[in-house]
């Protein structure tokens, strides 16, 4: 855990729990992120929410793995397969030979077959569309009994999909901006998405907050990447402290001293 003061204390000096409210100040700043974001890219593409098990499938399938090599992993598995109860029937072997252009697909595989075999098993058939009859953090529970299966494979799940809950996919794009723009202190994806969700307006839906998840992600991909980011061209600049002491510390210095 880090030493860094909390931007949004939960315990006060007495030791007491408790969470004030935010100030209007503090209210703004995802909205303001997201204003600066959607200005940047545009609106990005809506998503065909596909059905939880198909998600929970990928999602499975996504660490570590570019997101079009995953789609195209799933596809391919549902064109070699047929179904996903096939897919569950088969070998290991056979399982990792289908998605053997996605990382570690040795470990992948036999997750995917056990996961898949213990949701027939709990369940009764091949399904997770009795999911959409319970709360969200009873959802992210059961699904993080999985292996392989974490905190931002669970809010894939709860979010992208058919469920679509209110969730924050924290992968590490969105770690590393949030923590660069000074949003959360340098922690883990579950205390980053816990952090983040407080500071999500209301109003915000589900698939609003898929679309903030996407805009952070393309942001991270594309200009705020972890070697080096280009802070000079990113639409953020003006409310991140990172990004202000980088460009300060990188400045040319003048000739006439
Ligand atoms: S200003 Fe720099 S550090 Fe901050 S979000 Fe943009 S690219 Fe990342």
């Amino acid at each position: 855990m880090s030493n860094e003061p909390e931007l949004f204390p939960t315990t006060g000096e007495d030791g007491q729990h408790f969470r004030r409210p935010l100030t209007p100040e503090e209210a703004d700043r995802l909205p303001h992120v997201q204003r600066l974001l959607l200005g940047y890219f545009g609106e990005p593409p809506k998503r065909e929410p596909w059905d939880p098990l198909s998600q929970f499938i990928y999602s499975l399938l996504s660490s570590r793995t570019r997101t079009e090599m995953t789609y195209a992993v799933v596809r391919n598995l549902r064109q070699r397969f047929g179904t996903w109860e096939n897919l569950r029937d088969a070998p290991v072997a056979e399982i990792e030979e289908a998605i053997r252009e996605i990382t570690f697909p040795e470990q992948k595989a036999l997750h995917l077959k056990v996961a898949l075999e213990q949701i027939t098993e709990r369940y009764g058939s091949l399904t997770l569309d009795f999911l959409h009859r319970y709360r969200t953090d009873k959802i992210r529970a059961w699904l993080a009994q999985f292996p392989g299966m974490g905190p931002q494979t669970t809010a894939a799940v709860v979010n992208f999909s058919t469920l679509r809950r209110k969730a924050i996919s924290v992968d590490a794009h969105h770690l590393r901006v949030s923590q660069r723009l000074g949003l959360t202190p340098r922690a883990d994806a579950a205390t980053t998405e816990e952090r983040l969700m407080r500071l999500v307006p209301e109003t915000w839906t589900a698939e609003m907050l898929d679309d903030h998840h996407q805009l952070v992600k393309k942001l991270g991909q594309t200009i705020c990447t972890f070697e080096k980011p280009e802070c000079r061209q990113c639409p953020l600049l003006a409310i991140c402290p990172y990004g202000q002491r980088e460009v300060v510390a990188t400045e040319p210095t003048s000739p006439l001293g």
